[in-house]
């Protein structure tokens, strides 16, 4: 193996779901509060624009970048839902939000340069950021700041060595979103470091339970330094179909386009067709799933605030709950794993979105209401033998 395949991590979300499902095929019953994919789905008009484009022969390669119309019509989206003006040239459809973050890095950072990354966040953040030999430097996301960062400390972590910045809101896993304040005062910090570039991760867009979703890429100068991540897996229940995109400057769109050729040439062309229906088609399926979510928000919540030793502050976006477990006594992959082995829920320990997230579980509440209030049940039945037959933590 080459050296770099020893500093790629990985995505928990995947493993614990293949223990979960091993555990299912031994016949244990196991409630799925893991995986971040919506269970819904996707809209109908989408999944017939996909059939038709089948039928009509959008089966062969397609340019690397995406299908013209595809790239027009994210750039007519991305200018819609964020008031900025973008041309098609600065979109590149990929297969899926994630090829995006791992082109970014790819194309920015390598030894020598630093990456700012949020600690709890998204793990494939931090995996790429080593795999490319870059510094990572992790911004804590503080439960006592709404779950944001504090945009000082981010002034104190931006130096010359800063290559890029990666921002998410709202975020994956504690529901965080950065506030119009908070944005404006990064911005701020971001004068003094014109070469740092911003890698906005707003694949959670549209689950947004309060006020309007913010850009950073919509305050005066950054469109220019900005790559917009979005896409299809989350808003429009698609994360099979690996649908996505990148809004970005055209010197990242080309680079990003090159890489595309290197590595899948092309996405997939009857999925960008289904994409553009997405996208133009009528939005009551996204509206509908997003009042569904909120409802089992508030069940999820109330249900871990009433586990003793747990408490949840309510996400403002996404679909993930992130109880503070540390009254527990468990340090949170003891937590997680005993949750899965004894009450047969599955759930993530904070630590797999980095070091910041030891004493938080992570709730994926892309379930039924049912599932979520059985599984929470199924808590609350084995939390007191768990306490004697797990080591108190030490510290
Ligand atoms: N960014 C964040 C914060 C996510 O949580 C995810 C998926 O869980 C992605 C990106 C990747 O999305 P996709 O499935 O479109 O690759």
């Amino acid at each position: 193996m080459a050296e770099a395949m020893s500093r790629l991590g990985t995505e928990t979300a995947f493993e614990v779901l293949a223990r979960a499902r091993a555990l299912e095929a031994q016949g244990r019953k196991v409630v799925h509060l893991e995986i971040g994919e919506p269970d819904f789905d996707t809209p109908r008009h989408v999944r017939e624009a996909a059939c038709r484009a089948i039928d009509e022969g959008w089966t062969h390669y397609g340019p690397s970048p995406g299908l013209p119309e595809a790239r027009k019509a994210v750039a007519e989206y991305v200018a819609k839902t964020r008031s900025i003006a973008v041309d098609p040239e600065e979109v590149v459809v990929m297969p899926g939000g994630k090829p995006v973050i791992f082109f970014s890095i790819l194309a920015l950072a390598q030894p020598g340069d630093e990456v700012i990354y949020p600690d709890p966040g998204f793990p494939i953040y931090e995996s790429m950021i080593r795999f490319v030999g870059a510094k990572p430097v992790p911004i804590r996301i503080r439960e006592e700041n709404g779950f944001n960062f504090d945009p000082k400390e981010l002034s104190t972590l931006l130096s010359a060595k800063t290559r890029l910045l990666i921002l998410n809101s709202p975020a994956n896993p504690t529901g965080g979103v950065l506030t119009k304040d908070m944005i404006e005062d990064v911005v701020k910090s971001l004068r003094r470091f014109p070469e740092v570039t911003v890698l906005s991760d707003e694949i959670y867009s549209r689950i947004l339970y309060e006020g309007e979703h913010h850009s950073i890429a919509a305050w005066p100068g950054m469109k220019e330094r900005c790559i917009i991540l979005d896409g299809f897996s989350k808003t429009y229940a698609m994360t099979g179909w690996r649908l996505g995109y990148a809004g970005a400057p055209r010197p990242l769109t080309a680079a990003m386009s090159r890489l595309a050729t290197n590595c899948h040439s092309c996405p997939a062309s009857f999925t960008q067709i289904a994409g553009i229906a997405a996208l133009r088609g009528p939005q009551d399926g996204v509206d509908s799933m997003v009042a569904e979510f909120r409802k089992r928000r508030d069940v999820i919540v109330k249900g871990l605030n009433d586990l003793p030793g747990f408490s949840c502050k309510t996400p403002v976006g996404a679909f993930y709950a992130f109880p503070n477990i540390r009254e527990t006594g468990f340090k949170s992959k003891e937590l997680a794993d005993a949750l899965l082995d004894k009450a047969g829920v599955a759930c993530l320990a904070g630590t797999a979105f980095g070091a910041a997230g030891e004493g938080y579980l992570r709730f994926s509440y892309a379930n039924s209401i049912s599932q979520i209030e059985s599984g929470l049940a199924a808590i609350r039945e084995a939390l007191p033998s768990l306490s004697k037959g797990i080591p108190a933590r030490s510290s």
